[in-house]
């Protein structure tokens, strides 16, 4: 169950949140007086007729409202009452399956394959997910051949040609998958066997950047989508570091500046900049750094908080985790960001699920139910359903719902001559985790808007624990920030919401 969530901004507005109509609304404090009185059991009628004869209501905190005022509020809440808006939602069913038929229909139909080239990398970045800080990883160094992948490639192309659109999204990934070009040549000499009317390509590639002069050509030839990883200047680059423990800063600006150079069209429009936000740079820095010097934003990732290792995971939080900043600062920075910031996109998405006025189109608007949510079936958490958008090929012949994950969680494997994936076994592995993570999600009042993947949730394990789950409380804290910050900034928030939530 859901309860309608009052809640105070920064300001000192009232809001009244209602889960059933998902709608939100500023709010008279006396409608918030009413709301709890009647939470106690107090007959409203027989209140109102006791003020009637005080004349007036003292509210601590807020002031004294005339009997008058007090009346016309009471009206105002049994309307608000009379439309479901204090209404409590039923639980979301979140029983939902993952269907055999499911499975096997995004298999026939996935759109992108990423290949884990080589384990092996030139850099051994302090914060790397093979380093000392993290479990259940072992470097082993492995190669991919081409021999290797000819049989699933091939079988997985036959698939993409017999469906409705015959497009292919082919990725390298690493460790650093320049490491092991030949690799890399070899599929695209494969897949330039196809006639591009029967099935075309785009190639992208993981980067750290210290082949990128050797290679440059090839990838700009192929028009590769390239992400570098960088973590911004000198010393916000200094955790990534060489085998040999040597900075690989000037490296890799070499590298660019000479691709900007020779390739500007490609650098403009194929390049762009992974980084990992940690104690030695900052949103701002990272940000200033990259207009300055290449005039682009970086996709920007906190350091990997999953899978620590506990015997070094002081180390981690005082070592790699990054700092605090000051809320001015952070005024600053969210205002030269704009939309770019991730406070900013959090709130826009707040005003999206929660405000009621954003709709994916008119349809949307002409026909919202209120309490909708609870009647259809739900699939816990917002795990993407396995093969319907990616797929994972790994150097050890696992494969994994995509690149962000353990190994720990191979859905399948591939060898030279098969292709081996049990769509029965697939299915009836994600609905035991989805069953297993439901009793959170059951309760958490994130549930119809939940941003999470299981596998972030320790769901292998005997005790899975999601660290986004919220209960009332949380939630009313979580509008209560995202409130408080577009009043602080209102014409702000005004301008960059209406660039982020589009018109469908
Ligand atoms: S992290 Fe989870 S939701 Fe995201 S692509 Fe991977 S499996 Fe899907
Ligand atoms: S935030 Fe976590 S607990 Fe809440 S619905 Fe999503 S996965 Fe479940």
């Amino acid at each position: 169950m859901k309860n309608a969530v009052f809640f105070t901004s920064g300001k000192g507005n009232h809001y009244l949140y209602s889960p059933y109509r998902n709608q939100l609304k500023l709010c008279h404090p006396i409608t918030v007086h009413l709301f709890s009185l009647e939470k106690k059991g107090i007959n409203l009628s027989q209140w109102l007729a006791t003020i009637k004869k005080q004349g007036n209501l003292s509210l601590e905190n807020t002031g004294t409202f005339s009997y008058e005022e007090v009346r016309y509020q009471f009206k105002k809440y049994r309307f608000l009452k009379r439309n479901d808006f204090l209404k409590q939602t039923k639980d979301i069913n979140i029983d939902g399956r993952l269907k055999v038929s499911d499975v096997k229909k995004n298999i026939t139909s996935v759109k992108q394959i990423i290949f884990e080239v080589t384990e092996d990398c030139n850099l051994d970045c302090t914060y790397c997910t093979y380093s000392k800080f993290y479990i259940n990883k072992e470097r082993h160094d492995s190669y991919l051949t081409f021999e290797n992948v000819r049989h699933t490639l091939s079988k997985l192309i036959s698939k993409r040609i017999a469906s409705p659109s015959n497009h292919l999204f082919i990725s390298f990934y690493g460790g650093e998958p320049l490491k092991n070009f030949e690799f890399i040549e070899k599929v695209l000499e494969y897949t330039s066997t196809f006639p591009k009317e029967q099935i075309s390509f785009t190639y992208s590639l993981s980067s750290n950047g210290l082949l990128l002069k050797k290679y440059i050509h090839f990838l700009a030839k192929h028009e590769f989508e390239l992400s570098i990883s960088l973590d911004g200047d000198e010393v916000a680059n200094s955790f990534r570091v060489t085998r040999n423990n040597k900075p690989s800063f000037d490296i890799i600006t070499r590298n660019l500046d000479y691709t900007r150079t020779q390739y500007p069209d490609y650098f403009a429009n194929k390049i762009s900049f992974l980084t990992v936000l940690h104690n030695r740079n900052s949103i701002k820095s990272v940000y200033a750094f990259f207009m300055e010097k290449y005039g682009k934003v970086p996709q920007m990732s906190d350091v990997n908080p999953i899978n620590l290792n506990p015997e070094h995971e002081q180390e981690f939080r005082e070592t790699l985790q990054s700092r605090s900043i000051t809320p001015q600062e952070e005024k600053e920075t969210i205002r030269k960001m704009e939309t770019h910031h991730p406070k900013v996109r959090e709130t826009a998405k707040v005003l999206e699920y929660y405000s009621g006025f954003v709709f994916k189109n008119y349809l949307e608007m002409i026909s919202r139910k209120k309490g909708k949510n609870t009647s259809k079936k739900f699939i816990p958490t917002a795990t993407c359903t396995p093969f319907s958008i990616r797929a994972y090929f790994s150097a050890h012949n696992t494969i994994l719902p995509c690149e962000h994950i353990s190994p720990f969680h191979e859905i399948g494997s591939y060898s030279d001559e098969s292709l081996n994936l049990d769509p029965t076994g697939i299915a009836t592995l994600y609905n035991r985790y989805y069953d297993k993570i439901s009793r959170f999600c059951s309760k958490c009042y994130f549930v119809d808007n939940c941003q999470e993947c299981i596998f972030n949730t320790g769901i292998e394990t005997d005790h899975p624990s999601c660290s986004a789950y919220t209960r009332e409380p949380g939630f009313r804290e979580h509008l209560k920030k995202h409130y408080s910050s577009i009043e602080d900034e209102y014409s702000f928030y005004q301008k960059t919401t209406q660039s982020t939530l589009h018109e469908g």
